[in-house]
C-alpha cells in the first residue's frame, strides 16, 4: 500500500472510531500517536514521498494527527462529565464531619444562673437603655450635679452637651420602671455597664450587673437580708452573709455584702485572704428621696435594693483570677465552660 493510501485509510478509521469507554480511550491513544503508534511510521514515511508530493503527504499527516488528538480530548471530557454523576463516588458509609458547637459564654451561664435564682422569688427581668441620661443615671439616684459621689463612677460621656452617656450602673433602669409602674414592684435589671477605668486583672471598663429592687408597704431591712441570704445559699451553697456598713447615694442605710467563704469553709483561704468571707455586692433601703425623684410616696411605701457584678461572681464561682479572659474570646478558656 503506498504511504497515501494508507494515510487515507487512517484517517477514515480514526473518524469512524467510538471512544465511549475510558479504555477504548485509552488503547485509541496507543494505536495511533503512542510512541509506537501508525502515525510515528506516517511521518516516517515522508523521507520516501517524492519531493513535488513532500507537502501534499505532510499536510494530510498533520490532518490526522489533529483528528486524533481531538478525538481523545473529547473522550476525557465525556469520561469525566459521566464520572461525576456517578453515584458510586460517594460513599454513603463514610463517617460525617461533625458541626463544631459552641459554648455558652461563662457570664451568660452566670447571668441566667441569677435570673433563675431571683425568678423564684418572685423578681421579674427588666432592661433598660445602655445609653443614658444625666437624669436617669445621676440626677433621679439622689446624686445631682457637682455631687461629690459622681467621682465614684468614672463616665464615658457621649456627647455632654447633648447629655448623652453611657450608663455606669443599672440602677439607671431601676428609675425607669419607677416612673411608669406603680408599687409593688419587684424587679432584676441584669445588663452591661461602662467605666472610665484602667483595665487590669481586676477591673474592666465594661463589665455586667444584676441589680435588684423590691418596693412595697412595709419592706424591711430583714427582708433584704433574708433575699440575699437566699441568693447567697443558692448561688454558692454558703451558708452564711454578713452585710457590713458602707455608703452609697442612692441607699439609706447602705451595707457591703459578704458571704461566708464556700472555697475553704470560711477556715481561711487566698481567695477570702484567710478572712473566712467574700464580698459579693452592695445593697440597702432605698433613699426617701429616690422614691421622690420617680414619683413614688416615701411615707407610704419603702423598699430595698441590691447590686452584684456578675464577672465577680462568676470568678469567685469559677475560680477565675483575671477578669480580662472574660473578654478576649480566647477558645481554649471558653470551651471549658461547654
Ligand atoms: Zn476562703
Amino acid at each position: 500500500m503506498n504511504p497515501f493510501d494508507q494515510a487515507q485509510t487512517m484517517l477514515q478509521e480514526i473518524q469512524e472510531a467510538n471512544l465511549s469507554s475510558s479504555e477504548s480511550a485509552e488503547e485509541f491513544r496507543i494505536k495511533f500517536i503512542g510512541s509506537k503508534g501508525s502515525l510515528k511510521s506516517l511521518f516516517a514515511a515522508i523521507k520516501d514521498i517524492p519531493n513535488e508530493r513532500k507537502k501534499e503527504f505532510g499536510q494530510l499527516v498533520n490532518q490526522i494527527k489533529q483528528e486524533a488528538e481531538a478525538k481523545i480530548t473529547a473522550a476525557k471530557k465525556n469520561a469525566s462529565g459521566a464520572n461525576k454523576n456517578k453515584a458510586s463516588d460517594n460513599d454513603l458509609t463514610a463517617p460525617g464531619v461533625p458541626y463544631e458547637m459552641g459554648t455558652r459564654h461563662p457570664l451568660s451561664l452566670v447571668k441566667n444562673e441569677m435570673i433563675e435564682i431571683f425568678k423564684r422569688l418572685g423578681f421579674v427581668v427588666e432592661d433598660g437603655p445602655e445609653i443614658e441620661d444625666d437624669w436617669h443615671n445621676f440626677t433621679a439616684l439622689n446624686l445631682p450635679e457637682n455631687h461629690p459621689a459622681r467621682d465614684m463612677q468614672d463616665t464615658f460621656y457621649i456627647d455632654y452637651e447633648a447629655n448623652k452617656l453611657l450608663r455606669t450602673h443599672t440602677s439607671s433602669a431601676q428609675i425607669r420602671v419607677m416612673e411608669k409602674q406603680k408599687p409593688p414592684i419587684r424587679i432584676i435589671t441584669p445588663g452591661r455597664v461602662y467605666r472610665n477605668e484602667t483595665i487590669s486583672a481586676r477591673a474592666h471598663c465594661t463589665f455586667h450587673q444584676v441589680e435588684g429592687l423590691y418596693i412595697d408597704k412595709d419592706v424591711s431591712f430583714a427582708d433584704l437580708k433574708q433575699t440575699l441570704y437566699y441568693f447567697a445559699k443558692e448561688m454558692f451553697n454558703s451558708d452564711n452573709i454578713r452585710m457590713r456598713p458602707s455608703y452609697f447615694p442612692f441607699t439609706e442605710p447602705s451595707a457591703e455584702i459578704d458571704i461566708s467563704c464556700f472555697i475553704c469553709d470560711s477556715k481561711g483561704c487566698a481567695v477570702c485572704k484567710h478572712s473566712g468571707w467574700v464580698e459579693i455586692g452592695g445593697c440597702g433601703m432605698v433613699d426617701p428621696a429616690v422614691l421622690t425623684n420617680a414619683g413614688i410616696d416615701p411615707e407610704e411605701y419603702s423598699g430595698f435594693a441590691f447590686g452584684m457584678g456578675i464577672e465577680r461572681v462568676a470568678m469567685l464561682k469559677y475560680g477565675i483570677n483575671d477578669i480580662r479572659l472574660f473578654f478576649e474570646n480566647d477558645k481554649r478558656f471558653l470551651e471549658q465552660f461547654s
